[in-house]
C-alpha cells in the first residue's frame, strides 16, 4: 500500500496530474464553465475591467492579468469586447497569464499570443493590476481537518481512503462540535493576502468568481467530476476535476488584514446582471435569430439562483481608494 499522503498534497497531485493531460472543458469534456457557456461572460467581464481602470485614474498602463485561464476563453472574449469599446484600456493593458498546465498554456497561446506567462502570482510584474479569476480558486488543494473529543486531526489519503492522524498546527479556533469537518485552503488565503498587499501598494483591484457560501460552514465539500458526474475523490487521482468550496468571508479577512479592501461576495446572478449580461445577451440573440434562444437560455444558466446564480459568487479586491467596483454596489 501507498504511504498516507495529507488531503492537501493529494489533491495538489491529482489536479496538476489532471490539467497536465487533458483539455476538461467543453461539450465533450468533464465539465464546462460559465466562459464556455457564452461569449457574454467574458465581456461583461472585460467591460467590468475597463470600468475599473477608468476609476483608477486610466493609468498609462496596466497589469491585465488572469490567473488560471483554462482555454482562454474568457479573456479573448473581455479583450474583444473592450478593444471595441474602450480602445484605450486595452492599448494599456500588458497581459499576463498564471497557468501550470503546459498544455493548456498551447491552448492559451493559440488565443492570445501576447500575453507574458507565470508559474504563480508572485512573478507578476510591480505596478496598476487588474486581475481576473473564474473557476481557479476551488481547484487549490485544501487540507480537511475533524474534531475528535477536544482536538483536531487532519485527514490525510492512504490507500484511496482518508485516515486521520493528530493535527497540533491546524490553523482553527481551539473548540469545535464532535466529529465537525472544517477545511482551509491554504494556496488560496495565500493569494488573498499577496493580491491584497500589492493592490494596497501599487493600486487596482481583483476579481475572483467561484463557488461556495457566503459566510465560512463546517463539512466536507471536496468533490470530484469525470464525464460531468460525480465521482469518488480519492480512487483515481489525476483521472477526475477535484474542487472544494470557496471560504469568501476568510478570502475577503485575509485581504483586509494587510490594508486592502474587499467587496462581496455578491451572488453571480446579480453581479452578472448588475453587469448587463441579459442586455448582451439579448443583443447577440437578435443579431443571430438561428441561435437567439441558446445565447438567452446561457444567461439564464449563469444567473438564475437554481443554476449557477446564487452558490456562485463574486468578490473583489482593491486599493482603499478605489470606489467601490460595478456589481458590488450595496443592494
Ligand atoms: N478559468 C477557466 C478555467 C477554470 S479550471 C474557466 O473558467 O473556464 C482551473 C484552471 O486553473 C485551469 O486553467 C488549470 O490549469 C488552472 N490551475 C489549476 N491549479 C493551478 C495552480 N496551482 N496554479 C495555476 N493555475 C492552476
Amino acid at each position: 500500500m501507498s504511504e498516507a499522503e495529507r488531503l492537501d498534497a493529494f489533491m495538489a497531485r491529482a489536479n496538476a496530474a489532471y490539467y497536465a493531460g487533458r483539455d476538461p472543458f467543453g461539450a465533450a469534456g468533464d465539465f464546462t464553465t460559465a466562459p464556455e457557456i457564452t461569449q457574454a461572460f467574458g465581456e461583461c467581464l472585460g467591460l467590468w475591467a475597463a470600468v475599473t481602470w477608468t476609476m483608477m485614474g486610466s493609468p498609462a498602463t496596466v497589469i491585465l492579468a488572469e490567473a488560471g485561464p483554462g482555454r482562454g476563453t474568457l479573456m479573448a472574449d473581455a479583450l474583444r469586447a473592450v478593444g471595441a469599446m474602450v480602445p484605450d484600456f486595452a492599448r494599456a493593458a500588458r497581459l499576463h497569464l498564471v497557468e501550470t498546465s503546459p498544455l493548456l498554456r498551447e491552448a492559451q497561446r493559440a488565443r492570445l499570443p501576447d500575453a507574458t506567462w507565470h508559474e504563480d502570482l508572485t512573478t507578476l510584474p510591480d505596478g496598476p493590476l487588474i486581475l481576473l479569476a473564474n473557476e481557479f480558486l476551488d481547484a487549490l488543494p485544501i487540507r480537511q481537518f475533524v474534531r475528535r473529543g477536544d482536538a483536531w486531526m487532519e485527514r490525510w489519503v492512504a490507500g484511496g481512503a482518508f485516515v486521520e492522524r493528530p493535527a497540533p498546527d491546524a490553523p482553527l479556533p481551539g473548540e469545535g462540535e464532535e466529529g465537525e469537518i472544517r477545511e482551509v485552503n491554504e494556496p488560496a488565503l495565500t493569494i488573498a493576502t499577496t493580491l491584497g498587499a500589492r493592490l494596497a501598494v501599487g493600486g487596482g483591484a481583483a476579481l475572483l468568481i467561484d463557488y461556495g457560501p457566503a459566510e465560512s460552514a463546517p463539512g466536507s465539500s471536496l468533490q470530484a467530476i469525470r464525464d460531468r458526474r460525480a465521482a469518488d475523490p480519492l480512487a483515481d487521482p489525476g483521472g477526475a476535476d477535484l474542487t472544494a468550496h470557496v471560504d469568501f468571508a476568510a478570502l475577503a479577512r485575509a485581504a483586509r488584514a494587510v490594508g486592502a479592501a474587499a467587496h462581496g461576495p455578491v451572488p453571480q446572478g446579480v453581479f452578472l446582471t448588475r453587469l448587463g449580461l441579459h442586455s448582451r445577451a439579448a443583443a447577440l440573440a437578435a443579431s443571430e435569430p438561428g441561435r437567439g434562444a441558446r445565447h438567452l437560455e446561457a444567461a439564464t444558466r449563469l444567473t438564475a439562483p437554481e443554476a449557477m446564480g446564487r452558490l456562485f459568487k463574486a468578490l473583489a479586491i482593491s486599493h482603499l481608494a478605489l470606489p467601490t467596483p460595478p456589481g458590488f454596489e450595496a443592494a
